[in-house]
């Protein structure tokens, strides 16, 4: 079924495995020891006196983005009064400013002073789960000091001035540091990504970045291969996260696709193939989430509900009843109806020439005549109409002849403009060049080992 498809963006061969790149290797490793010392450019802007901090909270008076790693230091005291020690909270569900001010002693008049703060976006309004408050009474009992932190990266502090409460917004740098994991795809894909410590969300930017040219759902097989680059966000020599996967490439099924970052003149972030093709393309592979289909992960594959082979003219991605059907391009909604065989049934016109078809959904979610855009859930897979079991019965049409959507030839997506080709490349090659030295170490250790 796979042996005809022949995708714009394949790379005829694997990285080159040859080299054990020891100059990168060694330069790599002062980036990391020179990242993690401490810088000497201490400044402390306000006078407060040092004191234990949250757990997580940098000091306040570090709050200059550009120096993320400048170390706590006590500064000189004046003639203010004195800070007491931080008192801090997690946010629970369903709190707000003033269950959460409550817990930690305040009254109704600071909830009013500090939501009323001078912080043009008033952040203190979306308090989300598992955020902390924190905050600092002086020694006359007054409140001095509020930190809203939203994540290690992020926080609001607001203090105490003539006017009442001003707030200031502070976005900490992290450094970035490149990290790269390699697996063999033995039972499934979380399982072989959980192995070498990927986590679920990476998994799914993976996917998101291969989903136009390797079908998720349907196609994974063992002896599957991947290799990723990202970035690894350290905070005063903690991890505090992960950055964007910098480059990868997914053997599928013998075939080698390659992706790079490419981070585009508004700042948008793309994913292109080595020579400059988009992966995204005009239709997905699979047309719903395909986290959700256990057997992609367990790889023991039902059989088609459809056993009528010959007059079968779609795919039947066999999937819990529930799970998020999606518009597989940009289109325009021609029907979305109920029928005795069809069940609901909810039908797209892509240009002229496309036409996909998607059946036995449990509920529509678009109506006749919506203009949809790719990805978007238009409903969720059933069982109505002539179904042995929920699936969604997937059919493209071509001209109106129904084609394999598997296996078609889709549009070539064009190469990426005269214009930016210089800076496409510079930004890219150096990422490519970073993988497959990777790849070249790996299969340089396996070779001792042996
Ligand atoms: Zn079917």
């Amino acid at each position: 079924m796979q042996a005809s498809r022949k995708p714009s963006s394949v790379v005829a061969s694997k990285l080159p495995k040859k080299h054990i790149a020891a100059a990168t290797v060694i330069a790599f490793c002062l980036v990391v020891i020179t990242s993690l010392l401490p810088s000497k450019s201490v400044q402390a802007k306000r006078n407060i006196i040092a004191v234990e901090l949250p757990s997580d909270a940098q000091t306040p008076n570090q709050a200059v983005s550009s120096t993320p790693n400048t170390p706590v230091s006590p500064s000189d005291t004046k003639s203010m009064p004195t800070l007491l020690h931080w008192n801090k909270t997690t946010i629970a569900s369903g709190d707000n400013l003033t269950t959460v001010f409550k817990r930690l002693g305040l009254n109704a008049s600071d909830v009013y002073t500090v939501a009323n703060a001078r912080n043009e976006q008033k952040p203190l309004r979306r308090l989300r789960p598992g955020e902390h408050i924190a905050i600092r009474l002086n020694d006359e009992g007054r409140l001095a000091q509020v930190k809203y932190t939203r994540s290690s990266l992020e926080h609001y502090l607001y203090e105490r001035n003539e006017n009442g409460f001003e707030g200031t917004k502070v976005i900490l740098q992290p450094d970035l540091i490149p990290t790269h994991k390699t697996a063999v795809i033995n039972n499934s894909l979380s399982l072989a990504a959980n192995k070498v410590g990927l986590s679920q969300a990476k998994i799914m930017e993976l996917a998101n970045i291969f989903g136009w040219d390797i079908d998720f759902a349907l196609d994974i097989r063992k002896g599957d291969e991947f290799s990723v680059l990202y970035d690894e966000k350290f905070l005063n020599g903690k991890k505090v996260g992960n950055g964007d996967i910098l480059a990868a490439t997914f053997a599928n099924h013998g075939t080698t696709f390659s992706a790079v970052r490419f981070i585009e003149q508004d700042g948008s972030i793309n994913y292109y193939t080595p020579d400059g093709k988009p992966m995204r393309k005009a239709f997905l592979r699979a047309p719903l989430d395909f986290t959700r289909i256990s057997s992609n992960f367990s790889l023991r594959r039902k059989h088609p509900v459809h056993k009528r082979i010959k007059a079968h003219r779609g795919v039947d991605y066999a999937a819990p009843r529930g799970t998020p059907v999606y518009a597989a391009g940009d289109g325009k909604v021609i029907a979305s109806g109920y029928s005795k065989a069809n069940g609901n049934y909810v039908f797209i016109q892509h240009g002229g020439k496309y036409i996909t078809k998607y059946l036995h959904l449990t509920k529509r979610l678009t109506r006749k005549g919506k203009h949809v855009s790719q990805g978007k859930t238009i409903g969720t897979v059933g069982s109505t109409g002539y179904a042995t079991g929920p699936h969604l019965h997937y059919e493209f049409l071509v001209n109106g002849v129904h084609r394999n959507p598997r296996t078609v030839k889709l549009p070539d997506a064009k190469t990426i403009a005269k214009s930016q080709r210089g800076e496409f490349f510079a930004q890219t090659a150096p990422l490519l060049n970073q993988l497959s030295q990777h790849n070249g170490l790996l299969v340089a250790q396996a070779d001792l080992r042996n």
